[in-house]
């Protein structure tokens, strides 16, 4: 594995390889461009098949955390961590240790929860290191961001059915959401509380069953989801949902969920837009949780962080008219839109510096 190779194509500032001798923890730390701030991003704990897909999948996930920080006008950076594992086993020791080489970082990088890594775990985070979002709510504060993060998702889809030329409105709409975890069964709340007819699979049987007897999803097997004729599937697992073998058997009109790099491969996004299937772009739809983690030591109270995530919807439906103005898939459009608040940055950051430095020499 070449990994400089792989900082360097996906233009990472910094990777930090953690290793803890008594714990036995292996983790990788990634942070991709702090131009806007400091990077913020989760903490995914998973059991890599190999190093090497542990190191590309932090650098996808911490790059897409720069360009949801820019897009959801935060002035924030993209970073991501990974801890290499069975989230099954995470004796405190580790996750302690893990916490201290957030710590070395110098809040160069802040950390908070993702798939496999709870609230309750970055508690125990935060007693090694302040710079950890989204541990459990203190005074209407803070907490679980998937609430938020499912709820922007679902503004999300307001636009994209407008995108489509329907009403924005799930009603008797077919939604096939991928994964029931901290998202995607709020998620399904929400649908199934706006009328929508909702498809819900999960590897892990015994979740998709709650969702069965408690909102009456209809069950479907997990590799058959994303096959199921629907108006929007939602992938709300792990990456790589569409793939180049799954791509051609979607039987949807819209691809709108809570996962990051739900493309296993970049082009796909062209391929669905040959197709004629709208994609909105996961960094955006799936900003809410970011939007919580980052307003946590705001003075701001849940109503008003979800006024602000259901900005998400206006932000897609720009996204989405500037596509269709430019014959271009949405996910190239909003990367454009990222890369141009982020150069806009790096302009007003040399600016300012060459100002001090005029100031200093007295020029
Ligand atoms: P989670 O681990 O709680 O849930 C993921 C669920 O997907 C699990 O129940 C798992 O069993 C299931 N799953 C895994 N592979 C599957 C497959 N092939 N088919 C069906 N089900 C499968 O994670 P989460 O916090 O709900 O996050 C879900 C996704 O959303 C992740 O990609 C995460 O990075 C992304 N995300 C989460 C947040 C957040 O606020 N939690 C914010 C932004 C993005």
């Amino acid at each position: 594995m070449e990994i400089l190779k792989i900082a360097e194509e996906m233009e990472m500032e910094e990777v930090v390889f953690c290793h803890d001798r008594d714990s036995g923890l292996k983790a990788i730390i990634a942070i991709h461009d702090t131009t806007l701030g400091p990077a913020l991003g989760g903490t995914r704990m998973r059991a890599y098949a190999s190093e090497a897909e542990a190191l590309k999948d932090v650098c996808r996930l911490a790059r897409a955390m720069t360009r949801k920080a820019a897009l959801a006008n935060l002035d924030l950076g993209g970073g991501k961590a990974v801890i290499l594992g069975d989230p099954a086993k995470k004796p405190e020791a580790l996750i302690r240790a893990y916490g201290r080489f957030v710590h070395r970082l110098g809040g160069r990088y802040i950390t908070s929860v993702d798939s496999g890594f709870s609230s309750q775990d970055l508690e125990m985070v935060m007693r090694e290191t302040p710079y950890a979002h989204g541990g459990p709510p203190k005074g209407g504060r803070g907490g679980d961001p998937s609430p938020t993060t499912a709820y922007g998702v679902f503004r999300g889809m307001e636009a994209c059915l407008e995108a489509v030329g329907e009403k924005p409105s799930l009603k008797g709409k077919r939604v096939a959401i991928q994964g029931l975890g901290q998202v995607g069964r709020s998620l399904v709340a929400l649908l199934i509380e706006a009328g929508a007819h909702v498809i819900a699979t999960d590897i892990a049987a015994e979740k998709a069953g709650s969702c069965e007897a408690e909102f009456g999803t209809e069950p479907c097997p997990p590799d058959d989801i994303h096959r199921v004729e629907c108006d929007i599937f939602a992938p709300c697992a792990l990456g790589g949902a569409i793939s180049a073998a799954t791509i051609g058997e979607l039987k949807c009109r819209i691809v709108a969920g809570a996962a990051n790099n739900i493309l296993a491969e970049e082009g796909l996004e062209e391929e669905l837009h040959r197709r004629g299937l709208l994609y909105a772009p996961d960094y955006v739809i799936n900003a809410g949780g970011l939007i919580h983690v980052a307003m946590e030591k705001t003075p701001y109270l849940s109503p008003e962080i979800r006024e602000i995530v259901g900005g998400i919807k206006d932000r897609l439906v720009t996204i989405f008219a500037r596509a269709a103005r430019e014959d271009l898939p949405p996910l190239i459009v909003s990367n454009r839109m990222a890369a141009e608040r982020i150069a806009a940055g790096r302009k007003w950051a040399a600016l300012r510096t060459d100002f001090k430095s005029r100031c200093y020499s007295g020029a």
